[in-house]
């Protein structure tokens, strides 16, 4: 029974999407609260150190992406995080049996757990399939801001909260950093592997593409960091890219799936199809 836990599992190959990423609204991803605090504002942005510019961390396009997903899909949070709770297979099941019996079914037809990964390792988790990388401002937009000189802080300006005490009607401003409207992060990077093997079935892996782009359409629709309900957060996907770099030709190029460019995400949407029986024609499955 012991050797259960060594699986093989098969790489059969990757797709790539890139894509810009345009602040329609301020973004507000902050940096650590513990950092210095710059000119007394309370809450500042994320900051690349070497650059000083802002970025967005592929952590938060990836958390947010998930926590939009496992509500879409009406999926228990059962699984405390810093900062809440997330769906988790098998989190509520403490013995071997139970993790087993209820937890290993779940997973296996669970989209969220299988695309964006659980947390730590159970005997029956497989790889996750995907990866976001962190996406940087492009030169072009820190020149703008810069040549504008009409951000407070280096690339980023400073919006002043206030909320009502609704006990003593007091006003308590708050300060908030956040990088400007109409400005692009690039390029922004999604890779998803396929599977095959134990516990691992491409085809369903292809199928799962449908919860990446319906992750970043819930995310267009959403917001992205902090102040959301207040605004802030506004992205949009634009000049999208999508291509699968197969096992057998993997020292190539991706090659396109579907038109290979999409100039809005809704669209690349409407032609997920295609996409997948592309990408199911070059991995084979
Ligand atoms: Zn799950």
């Amino acid at each position: 029974m012991a050797d259960e836990k060594f699986k093989t599992i098969k790489l059969l190959g990757r797709v790539f999407f890139t894509f810009d990423l345009e602040t329609v609204t301020g973004l507000h991803i902050g940096g650590s609260d513990t950092g210095i605090e710059i000119g007394g504002v309370d809450k500042t942005v994320i900051r690349d150190t070497l650059t000083n510019r802002p970025y967005i961390p592929g952590s938060s396009l990836k958390g947010k992406m998930r926590s939009l997903m496992e509500k879409y899909l009406g999926l228990k949070q059962n699984q405390p995080i810093h900062n809440g709770f997330i769906h988790s297979c098998g989190a509520e099941y403490k013995t071997k049996e139970d993790l087993e019996k209820k937890g290993k079914p779940e997973y296996k037809n669970c989209d969220v757990c299988q695309v964006f990964g659980i947390p730590g390792e159970r005997d029956f988790s497989t790889p996750t399939r995907l990866i976001v990388r962190d996406v940087q401002l492009t030169d072009a937009s820190a020149k703008e801001l810069e040549d504008s000189k009409r951000t407070d802080f280096p690339f980023t300006e400073v919006k002043t909260e206030v909320s009502i005490d609704r006990v003593t009607a007091a006003a308590n401003p708050r300060q908030m950093e956040r990088v400007p409207a109409g400005v692009v992060f690039a390029p922004g990077e999604i890779i998803f592997s396929v599977y095959h093997g134990d516990d691992c079935d491409a085809g369903r892996d292809i199928d799962r593409l449908k919860a990446v782009v319906s992750g970043l359409q819930l995310l267009e629709d959403d917001f992205l960091g902090g102040l959301g309900s207040r605004g802030s957060g506004k992205v949009r996907l634009a000049n999208l890219k999508v291509g699968v770099r197969s096992k057998e030709k993997y020292l190539e190029d991706p090659a396109p799936l579907g038109k290979g460019q999409y100039a809005t995400l809704a669209e690349l949407g409407h032609d997920l199809a295609t996409i997948q029986a592309d990408a199911r024609r070059a991995l084979g499955v």
